[in-house]
């Protein structure tokens, strides 16, 4: 086993059979040597450097009724909101003193949020801090969208894929939401010049170690700037409520494996994996992550802004959220950089 994984790192690549045998792998000493090199490959190619993204969900409204998330349209029981520009701007400022260089505007598919509107957003980000990268994850628009707001000054876009296996997708999404339009998504972003995360939740409902190898291949051919993974967490007032959290461990494992098959690639710990366990963000840079998002948001939405039970959100001020952040990622030797943080090597 550790000489696949020897391969994995000599040549970012391994066949489906072999990716399956190291995902079912529990041998502990494999799967810590599995780590070992994830880590060694992130500081080769990112040193012991944290990037921080600063998050600002800036509407909790959604068109769309994804089964498993907690904004989605149908949730009668969730309390919505959306930030004006002003607050928007807010946000930056306090960010961009506390040494963020990338804002991300995170949104459900809000249809208020029309293109005019949006590059207006965008405009004014870019023309007040125009040292800062921008960051859009509003969904799937058309390439002609897309095109205005990068040439409105919008560096990179997240869309996860959630699943590349179309089967499984349409276990997770009602039907006028199919796979190959996301991907169309992804495939305009990259042509027009953003630099683009995709991703997936992993142990979401109907998820297998076949859609797992699916996506583990669609990511090496996409070849993203970025992967957004963590483990999907159920959410009361949505079709998925009684299906399980995804597993800590084996999200653990995917990142080092996608830091291993992309060693450039930025890898956020995300929030889903805080939220299910109190070191997930150490554990996630201590697997190869390299990115941490915290949240920008003003303290009275923060709270509403729920894919999932009981996520991660603190009353904090941004300053002390980043100060308990910087804590723990010194702990474990990082350290976050006051950087835009682009891809190396993009
Ligand atoms: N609307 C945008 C989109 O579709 O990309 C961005 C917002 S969407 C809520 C951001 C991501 O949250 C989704 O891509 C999904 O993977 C994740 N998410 C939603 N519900 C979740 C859950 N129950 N557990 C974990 N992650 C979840």
């Amino acid at each position: 086993m550790r000489t696949l994984v020897d391969r994995l790192v000599a040549q970012q690549q391994l066949t489906d059979e072999e990716l399956r045998q190291l995902l079912l792998c529990q041998d502990v000493g494999v799967n810590r040597y599995l780590r070992q090199q994830a880590q060694a490959v992130r500081q080769r190619v990112y040193g012991r450097d944290v990037y921080i993204r600063g998050l600002i969900e800036f509407t909790n409204y959604c068109r769309n009724n994804c089964y498993y998330c907690g904004i989605r349209a149908g949730n009668s029981f969730a309390q919505r909101y959306r930030l004006s520009n002003a607050d928007i701007l807010t946000c930056c400022q306090q960010g961009y003193q506390l040494g963020f260089r990338t804002f991300v505007l995170q949104g459900g598919e809000d249809p208020y949020f029309t293109d005019a509107r949006m590059l207006e957003i965008i405009s004014a980000i870019k023309s007040a801090y125009p040292d800062c990268a921008l960051t859009l994850s509003i969904g799937e628009r058309s390439f002609a969208s897309y095109k205005a707001f990068f040439d409105a000054g919008a560096d990179r876009y997240l869309l996860r894929h959630e699943t590349a296996c179309p089967a499984h997708y349409a276990r997770l999404h009602p039907p006028q939401l199919q796979l190959s339009a996301r991907k169309q998504c992804l495939y305009d972003l990259k042509r027009i010049g953003f630099q683009v995360g995709c991703g997936f939740m992993v142990g979401s409902p109907y998820q297998t170690i076949d859609t797992l190898i699916m996506d583990l291949r669609f990511i090496k051919e996409f070849q993203p700037h970025m992967v957004g993974l963590g483990p999907f967490i159920p959410h009361q007032n949505t079709p998925f409520r009684d299906f399980p959290a995804g597993s800590i461990s084996l999200s653990l494992k995917l990142l080092c494996i996608i830091r291993l098959l992309l060693p450039h690639v930025l890898l956020p710990a995300t929030t889903a994996l805080g939220t299910l366990d109190k070191q997930g963000r150490e554990e996630g840079i201590l697997s190869g992550a390299n990115v941490i998002m915290p949240n920008l948001s003003p303290a009275q939405v923060r709270g509403k802004y729920l894919l999932y039970d009981n996520k991660a959100f603190t009353g904090d001020e941004a300053a002390e959220g980043l100060q308990h952040i910087q804590q723990q990622l010194n702990n474990i030797g990082y350290h976050v950089v006051i950087d835009r943080g682009d891809c190396i090597g993009a």
